[in-house]
Parts: structure tokens; C-alpha cells; sequence
């Protein structure tokens, strides 16, 4: 017998961005199918008319291709495939394993408040399963409008072997009574819609968010009314906030949304690796926080990952970013942030290799390449503030004002073309003051540069040439007291 073929599918709905948690399950699908050399299937799920919007459509192809996360197969939009979806409708009603129901919107509320008010959980009673023909009649003489149930089976328990989470056990009595599955006006409903998919592209995987345990039950006896086979499941555990929140756009704003980091010059092996060690360790090597997801094909195993939920760590995310910003050349660097250098600064001031070395020097401490030109502006403009906090303490000092006009009186001495006799000849003038280390240095980069930390300073000297130390030099002689 031919092994089953292994086949699974990424399904975003585009009624919002690009979700976090999508992505790191797209790349627990990703692995494993790499490592079993299956087919990745992408599935936009847009059958929400209202709430769909093709921009995210768009963010969510867009955050992929940025991602690296190729596909075998799609995008299918569920909008295209409505036929289907009628056509197993039929199906299941021609079979009695579905059933019209003419409820009203307050005929239901009016049995939920009745089920609050029992302190009962709320749930549809299934009170249309067994209508005879005489009163389905008589409800669409009424005008009533219908809905389609699927009926599902009463008090069993639906188990599962789950790859993540191990044995799942749920009964039918606890899904909130018989399931919709189409509306009135012939949209079907996710759990339907997903079961038909997933049965008529042979998904055998499905490996989702751990919210959707509950609609797993109620699918696995969808999958068996429609005549497919049951794929296996393994469920993620979602992503929390340190105050144990689920992460979610209207709750945490775009933190939640792949596109933020895209934006913000974040890199995507970093996020990868950064998302994919969250909740699962390599089984060689537990201890080892970096690597590339190329790297770990052969090692992923579902059942690796945790199944505690996983916690989103901001500044753990800038450390995986400084990681892979680091071993990026400079020249790399440069290309990946580009667009923020041209917006931010007039780069015409400086030679490609003037900018390459002011990249060089700070390109380790970057937590995302959005940072860049915040960390070299001082280079292309004196527009910091040498009035107030830390600075002004610096400048305040007895020995600024010795250091700073010995500075300038030594000009001519110093030779900007090379950093290192730029640093030399500060040296000297320390010595010749009795004065080193931050008494020396400090004055002199707070001067030139805004801050007490940074680039080398005679890399600083070197790179802003004489003209601009000695006009930053006399700034700040003058605001001295
Ligand atoms: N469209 C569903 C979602 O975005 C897909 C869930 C599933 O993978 O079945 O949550």
C-alpha cells in the first residue's frame, strides 16, 4: 500500500493582518513538511464578505513571500470554491445528516437568556433536527428564513491523537448543539467550509492554533459524515503577553502584526528562528538559542514543541534581531536600509565608504535597521541638545572647557584622514592635561556628537572632518558657563 501523501495547509483569514501566531504556526507546517518533503498548501479562508479586505489579502501573500515561507500549491480563495461547499451541503441534507433551521434571532437569544438564567452553558437545543414536513411548511410560509445544521452526534466522545498535545478527549454534548454550517444566504461557515477544503485538497496534517481544539471536535465529525478521511491533528499553543493576555491586535496593536516588523527593518531569518524557538528546542542541542530554520529540517519534530503557552518577549526578539544584524556585511546592511537612510538623512554629505564606516561602527548595536539612521545622524547634522541632562553635567565639568579649547587650538596638528592619529593626538592632549579615560573623552564626544557613547572617537574626529569639529568644538565652548 502507497504511503499516504503528505499534505498541509496554511489558512489565514484576511480579516485582518498578518497575525504572529499565524506565522509561527505557517512555519511548524513549514518544517515539517520540508522534513517529510511534503506539499505546503496556502488557503485564503475569505468567505466573510463583510469583514474581508483585499489589502489583507495582500499583506498576508506580501508577509509570506517576506518570510521566506514558499508554497507547492495556491493561494485557493474559499470566495471561488462556493459550489463546493453547496454541493456537500446537499450532500449531508440528502442524507439526513443536516437539517434546516428556521430559528429566529430571538427565538435563540430568548433560549440563551433562559440557559444564563439556569446557569446552564448556552447552546443551541437542536430543536429543529426532527421537523416534520408539515411544519417546515409552515415556517417558510411565515417568510421564516433557514440555516443549515449539521447534526452532530449526541453525548460521544471525539478523541484524537494529538502530535502536540498528546490524547484529546471532547464530548459532543460540550460544542454548543448542532453546528451551523450555512447560512440563510448560502455562505458556509468556517467549520464547514475548512472540513470540505481540507477532505478535497487530502490534507493529512492539519497543525493549527490551540484555540480551534473545540472546532476539531466538532470536524472530525464532519470529516466522517462527508465520507473523508480524518487528518491528523497537533495543536500550538498560542502566544501570550507577560500579563497573560493573548496577543491580539485590538489589545496589543501591531506587536501582533507581521507587517510592523517587516516595516520597522526587522530580519526575517531573525524573526524565524526567534518565532520557531518559542516553544520548541532542538533535540541535539536544547541549549541553542540561534538557528536557521535550514539548519533544523531534519532535526523538527511536532512533538517537540511545548505545550504550554508561549510568551511574546520584545526585547528576547531584539536580541535574535542584533544577532543576525550582526553578521550581516556592511554592505548588506547598507541595501537593507536604505529607504531609512534616504529618508532620514542627506547622504550626499558623505563618500559611500564615509557612510560604510559609520555603518561599521554602530552596526552592532542595532536592535532593527530602523534604528540605523537615528544612531549616525549626529554625523549629518548638530542638532543635539548640549543643554540639558547628561550632557550638560558632561560640559559642565571643570576640565570640558580645557579639553575643548586645547581642541581647538590643535587643529592644524591633527590629521583627519586617519581615525587612528585622530585618536592619537586626543591622547596626547590628554596627557599633556593630566587627564584620560571619560574626564578626557567625554567633553570631546558630547561635543561632537551629542552623546557620551558611540562610534570610536577618532573615527568620529576623522569622519566629520575639520570644518564641523571645530564649529561643534566653539557650540560648545559656548554653552559652557
Ligand atoms: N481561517 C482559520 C483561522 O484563521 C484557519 C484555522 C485553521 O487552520 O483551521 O483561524
Amino acid at each position: 500500500m502507497s504511503q499516504k501523501e503528505i499534505r498541509l495547509r496554511i489558512a489565514p483569514s484576511p480579516t485582518g493582518s498578518l497575525h504572529l501566531g499565524t506565522v509561527r504556526t505557517a512555519f511548524y507546517n513549514y518544517l515539517f513538511v520540508k522534513k517529510n518533503k511534503g506539499k505546503f498548501i496556502l488557503r485564503i479562508e475569505d468567505t466573510d464578505q463583510q469583514r474581508n479586505k483585499d489589502e489583507y489579502t495582500k499583506e498576508i501573500l506580501e508577509g509570506f513571500k517576506w518570510l521566506k515561507i514558499s508554497f507547492d500549491e495556491g493561494p485557493y480563495f474559499q470566495s471561488e470554491r462556493f459550489d463546493l461547499y453547496k454541493k456537500f451541503t446537499n450532500k449531508l441534507l440528502s442524507e439526513g445528516k443536516a437539517y434546516h433551521c428556521f430559528c429566529t434571532q430571538e427565538e435563540l437569544d430568548e433560549l440563551r437568556k433562559i440557559q444564563r438564567a439556569a446557569k446552564v452553558p448556552e447552546k443551541y437545543d437542536n430543536r429543529h433536527r426532527n421537523l416534520t414536513e408539515e411544519q417546515k411548511k409552515s415556517f417558510i410560509e411565515q417568510g421564516r428564513k433557514s440555516v443549515i445544521r449539521f447534526k452532530l452526534p449526541d453525548n460521544v466522545d471525539i478523541k484524537w491523537n494529538d502530535e502536540i498535545r498528546g490524547s484529546v478527549c471532547v464530548n459532543t454534548n460540550d460544542l454548543g448543539g448542532d453546528p451551523v454550517i450555512m447560512r440563510a444566504d448560502s455562505v458556509p461557515l468556517y467549520n464547514f467550509a475548512v472540513v470540505v477544503d481540507d477532505g478535497d485538497m487530502r490534507i493529512s496534517h492539519v497543525i493549527r492554533g490551540d484555540d480551534h481544539l473545540h472546532n476539531t471536535a466538532k470536524q472530525i465529525p464532519l470529516f466522517e459524515a462527508l465520507g473523508f478521511s480524518v487528518p491528523i491533528f497537533g495543536h500550538v499553543p498560542l502566544i501570550f503577553t507577560h500579563d497573560r493576555e493573548k496577543l491580539s491586535k485590538r489589545k496589543h496593536g501591531d506587536i501582533a502584526n507581521i507587517d510592523k516588523y517587516q516595516r520597522e527593518g526587522f530580519l526575517p531569518d531573525a524573526l524565524a528562528n526567534y518565532l520557531v524557538h518559542m516553544s520548541w528546542t532542538r533535540p541535539d542541542k536544547p541549549e541553542a538559542e540561534i538557528f536557521k530554520l535550514d539548519e533544523i529540517i531534519d532535526l523538527f519534530e511536532l512533538g517537540r514543541i511545548s505545550k504550554s503557552s508561549a510568551v511574546y518577549d520584545l526585547p528576547k526578539l531584539y536580541w535574535f534581531d542584533n544577532h543576525y544584524i550582526k553578521e550581516l556585511s556592511v554592505e548588506e546592511t547598507y541595501n537593507l536600509s536604505k529607504h531609512f537612510l534616504e529618508k532620514d538623512l542627506n547622504l550626499s554629505l558623505y563618500s559611500k565608504e564615509q557612510l560604510f564606516q559609520m555603518i561599521g561602527a554602530i552596526q552592532s548595536g542595532l536592535n532593527k535597521l530602523d534604528e540605523i539612521s537615528g544612531l549616525i545622524k549626529f554625523f549629518f547634522d548638530d542638532k543635539f541638545d548640549l543643554n540639558t541632562g547628561e550632557n550638560k553635567n558632561t560640559l559642565s565639568t571643570e576640565n570640558a572647557r580645557r579639553i575643548l579649547e586645547k581642541i581647538l587650538s590643535s587643529l592644524e596638528i591633527i590629521n583627519f584622514s586617519d581615525p587612528h592619529d585622530c585618536k592619537k593626538t586626543i591622547d596626547n592632549i590628554g596627557k599633556e592635561l593630566g587627564l584620560k579615560g571619560k574626564d578626557l573623552y567625554w567633553p570631546i564626544r558630547v561635543a561632537l556628537s551629542g552623546s557620551n557613547k558611540g562610534p570610536d572617537l577618532g573615527l568620529i574626529i576623522s569622519l566629520l572632518g575639520k570644518e564641523k569639529v571645530k564649529s561643534r568644538i566653539e557650540k560648545a565652548i559656548a554653552v559652557l558657563v
